[in-house]
């Protein structure tokens, strides 16, 4: 397949927005997989801030990081990404060069827990607002279950709605695919 599939696109879109040397969120944590990514796409002199609500995430992430070395890279915050604005340090407020959201629920964990349009809404608003210019957000959007479809909906009909002068938004998505596969949401700051 020539065209990039949502989730190397994803990843894609970070590595032109970021690099050595830079500041990066991970605002779903996960079970980590874009944590070691980010981390090793930053450097020994980047920083990568990690967000999660669930305690099995924040321990599947740092059992990732620490098979592959890279926990001194990583903050991890045990808490909802909507607190971003509060809890990275206001030193690299205006320096971070990209976050990801992975929406929905833990892949292999309680799938009860989802991510929710408000808290997500209120994350992306709120890094946008530290980003640096050229800065990105990327969002992965997960519309397969019923919360998701609803966190779909307010995503865009928010996204679709900002200022053209202050923000580039890109969506790329499959769309002759069946059982609503992720699409991807990008927004790159002016
Ligand atoms: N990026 C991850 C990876 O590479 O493995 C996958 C992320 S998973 C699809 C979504 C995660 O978002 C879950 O671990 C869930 O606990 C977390 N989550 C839900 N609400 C959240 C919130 N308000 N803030 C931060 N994380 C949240």
């Amino acid at each position: 397949m020539i065209l990039d599939r949502v989730l190397p696109f994803a990843r894609t879109i970070m590595e032109k927005a970021a690099g050595p040397n830079d500041i990066v969120v991970d605002a779903t944590l996960g079970n980590g997989h874009d944590t070691v990514f980010l981390a090793n796409l930053v450097g020994p002199r980047g920083h990568v801030y990690g967000f999660d609500i669930q305690k099995q995430a924040i321990i599947n992430t740092r059992a990732r990081l620490k098979e592959h070395n890279l926990e001194e890279r990583v903050t991890i915050f045990h808490s909802g990404h909507e607190h971003v604005a509060e809890l990275i340090p206001t030193l690299h407020h205006g320096e971070i060069k990209g976050a990801i959201f992975n929406l929905g629920y833990l892949p292999g964990g309680d799938k009860s827990i989802v991510t929710t349009p408000k808290t997500t809404l209120q994350a992306v608003q709120s890094l946008f607002d530290i980003l640096a210019p050229e800065g990105v957000i990327v969002l992965v959007i997960y519309h397969g279950h019923e919360e998701g479809a609803v966190e779909r909906d307010q995503l865009l009909s928010y996204l679709t709605e900002i200022d053209q002068k202050t923000a580039h938004v890109l969506q790329y998505q499959f769309i002759n695919q069946k059982n609503h596969p992720p699409f991807i949401v990008a927004i790159e700051k002016k």
